[in-house]
């Protein structure tokens, strides 16, 4: 027998498949790990085919030399997987398989925990001295309880006695396998008695189809995924739930540990090596059967899955943007369509990409268009900020914002104060008019790039020189930033210095479970408010909260891409969800520079239709996706004249194909990318916009002209979140 091995190396020239011989006798199967002979080292490899017949010379072949585990640590789905990856992502073999197992289990870095157990030794006569006390009182209590630790013998007992009792082989150590387990905090599981909306919505999910559950805030959406996954394991199934890295909160996984116990496996980015491996091994025994994690998640070893499940599927987190890059939702629907089960795509503000697909009958859409406990979503009021500049208010908050915080002050209740600091870009606004920098040929917002202080389109590369005046009112209070949370703390405290306030951003939680803290802080505190990013956007449940303010909610509409709009109507409706959620009404104040711009209008409504039906007909108009795709093709390296010639050739090759689809391609081209160095490697990138028609037939001949020209790796994207 032969097999068939992919050696575990990033080099673009190993990528490809090589044939080892099996020595006899050696138990290999499909998607086993092992080591092989190559050259004069001994590299790891994953054996991802067994065959009769070689495709070499025989006598040239190498065995392999031993394997890593006696199990195939990549089952079959996995490796069907990673040939559809591979097809549809243009990656490395390699990489894609890498991506199934815990990092730790492949350096051999994080080994199983053991514990040591001890017993009495029933063969050992033993006589003890009256003075040794101690010792006494371990082997009574070995009698009553049979084993304990060790660690609780000398947490009673003290290390000398035991030790002792060892010497004399009166006790015996076991080792005991144990799971290291992410700490949850604990909660009651809240039996709730499912509406009928909730109701219909579990019964129509039952298909081997894609459905997209479009709920509003508060509508419940929780409890149908939790139903979904129950019915799942009552059929002897197992299910993955995909939330975004930032709405793990602490609150989320204790809701899931109540309700499935030790079922629940997490993945998240918190977890310390040992935990993840651990976990990882807990799904892929199949001692838990529920993998709750973030995006990576979607590779969690469980076979036999009865329901997936991607929470905020328009989360932009869902997009794998480091190599290997690729798309959740492919994964996602890959899994599903493998496991013949439903995929639930849930989402307050679904993506257009997501909502379009329900518009054509491709995803079935189920609907939860009110609150499960029936209020009302919250009123939003819309402030204009340069209507407070010209009535003498520069400060950050408006005269509105703050008699609204002060009547929260006086009625001991909460407020949320949210700055929008995503991806954040340096474009250049009026303070004046609200004017934006735009760029003529695409109708994004132009980037300021300091170092040659010009204004940069993202999408096409035309520059433009940086404004020192606004052209439309004349004004010279044109700038590029925005605030940041440290400020409105500050500022927040100058006029309420009796007031207690918390930060919620990267900066105050990057230590372990200090989300969890301040969470905790801000529920016991009365009155209080909490500042905060994205962090505090989803997932939160504050019964107290009954105002919400949006310090300034343009900063992601000018973000430099085609979907900066779509994701301020997103965050912006899921922050106005924290608010008034229990028993007293809530509030929303959303400042702007731009009140008139039609996302508002939208957003104060909960109009998610409206929004989408105007959004849909800009995008058709514009020819961007869905109704067009976006190809990036990045190429890195620290070699700058190498890259630049590189990309020549490959462009060069490319713009045959410009001829060969003229009318295809909307837009191509080739430049520095607009961050042209990071980690200290050049970056160019061929640029391309193409109709849907020829789509699949361009990108696969532009992937070949470019994997043929290029010795190193290049990265492939697919309407890209970022251009930088
Ligand atoms: P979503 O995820 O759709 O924003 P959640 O799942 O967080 O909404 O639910 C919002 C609140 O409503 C939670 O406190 C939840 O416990 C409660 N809830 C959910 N379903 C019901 C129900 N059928 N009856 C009463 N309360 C419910
Ligand atoms: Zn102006
Ligand atoms: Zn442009």
């Amino acid at each position: 027998m032969f097999a068939q091995v992919i050696i575990d190396q990033d080099a673009k020239a190993l990528d490809k498949v090589f044939e080892y011989l099996i020595p006899e006798f050696m138990p290999i199967e499909e998607g086993m790990r092992v080591l092989v002979p190559f050259g004069s080292r001994t590299l790891q490899g994953f054996v991802i085919a067994l065959s009769e017949t070689c495709n070499y010379d025989k006598s040239k072949l190498k065995s392999i030399s031993s394997c890593v585990e006696d199990y195939p640590a990549i089952r079959k789905e996995m490796l069907e997987l990673m040939k559809y990856m591979a097809r549809k992502n243009h990656l490395k073999l390699a990489s894609i398989l890498r991506l199934f197992l815990p990092s730790e289990m492949r350096e051999g870095k994080v080994q199983e925990l053991f514990i040591t157990n001890y017993v009495l030794n029933e063969e050992n006569e033993f006589v003890i001295s009256k003075n040794a006390k101690k010792q006494m009182e371990i082997i009574n209590y070995l009698k009553k309880n049979k084993i304990a630790s060790r660690a609780a013998l000398i947490e009673k007992f003290g290390a000398s006695a035991l030790k002792s009792l060892c010497e004399k082989q009166i006790l015996l150590a076991q080792k005991q396998q144990i799971n290291r387990q992410p700490y949850v905090a604990l909660s009651e599981d809240k039996k709730v008695k499912l509406n009928e909306l909730q109701t219909r919505a579990i019964e129509n999910i039952k298909e081997n189809k894609t459905y997209l559950l479009h709920g509003v805030t508060g509508s419940g959406k929780t409890e149908v995924y939790m139903h979904l996954i129950d019915r799942a394991l009552e059929n002897g199934k197992n299910a993955i739930m995909l939330v975004p890295e930032i709405s793990l909160t602490p609150q989320i996984m204790a809701n899931f540990k109540a309700r499935f116990g030790d079922n629940v496996a997490l993945l998240h980015s918190g977890l310390s090596a040992g935990e993840r491996f651990d976990e990882w091994k807990r799904l892929f025994s199949g001692e838990a059967r529920i993998a709750i994690g973030a995006r990576s998640a979607i590779f969690a070893p469980l076979e036999n899955l009865g329901v997936v499940i991607v929470d905020e599927e328009h989360e932009q987190s869902y997009i794998s943007e480091s190599n290997p890059r690729y798309d959740t939702h492919d994964i996602a629907e890959f899994r599903a369509r493998y496991n013949h089960c439903p995929l639930v795509l849930g989402s307050a503000t679904p993506s257009v990409e997501s909502y379009e697909k329900a518009k054509r009958g491709i995803y079935q859409l189920v609907e939860l268009p009110v609150r499960a406990n029936g209020k009302e979503m919250p009123n939003i009021q819309i402030i204009d900020m340069v209507n407070e500049i010209r009535m003498g208010n520069s400060s950050i908050f408006s005269s509105q914002l703050l008699s609204d915080i002060a009547n929260v002050i006086n009625s001991k209740k909460q407020a949320m104060l949210f700055i929008n600091r995503r991806g954040y870009a340096s474009f250049m606004r009026c303070r004046d008019c609200g004017y934006i920098a735009k760029c003529s040929d695409c109708d994004v917002s132009l980037v300021y790039h300091r170092e040659d202080n010009r204004l940069k389109c993202h999408y096409c590369g035309k520059q433009y020189k940086a404004l020192s005046l606004c052209p439309m009112c004349g004004s010279d209070s044109i700038k590029q930033g925005a605030v940041g949370t440290e400020k409105v703390v500050d500022e927040l405290h100058k006029i309420f210095p009796e007031v207690k306030i918390l930060r919620m951003d990267n900066d105050t939680t990057s230590t372990k479970n200090a989300h969890q803290k301040i969470l905790t802080e801000f529920k016991n505190t009365h009155p209080c408010i909490l500042v905060g990013t994205q962090m505090i956007a989803k997932g939160h449940d504050f019964e107290d909260v009954i105002l919400v303010g949006i310090i300034d909610a343009d900063q992601s509409l000018y973000q430099t891409d085609y979907r900066s709009t779509e994701r301020t109507f997103s965050l912006i409706t899921q922050v106005s969800g924290r608010a008034g959620r229990a028993s007293q009404e809530g509030k929303v104040v959303l400042q702007t520079y731009a009140p008139r711009h039609y996302v508002y209008k939208f957003v104060a409504n909960y109009d998610y239709q409206g929004f989408f039906k105007k959004e849909e007909n800009i995008r058709m108009t514009a020819a961007f996706p869905p109704f067009s795709r976006i190809i990036r093709v990045l190429f890195s390296d620290k070699d700058e004249n190498y890259v630049r010639e590189l990309i020549k050739v490959c462009y060069t090759e490319a713009r045959k194909l410009k001829e060969e689809y003229a009318d295809d391609i909307i837009y191509m081209d080739a430049m520095k990318s607009p961050i042209k160095r990071m980690q200290n490697k050049f970056r160019y990138q061929i640029l391309m916009r193409v109709k849907l028609t020829h789509a699949d037939e361009i990108e696969d001949k532009l992937f070949q002209i470019i994997d043929k020209a290029s010795k190193t790796s290049v990265f492939f994207e697919i309407n890209p979140q970022n251009l930088s």
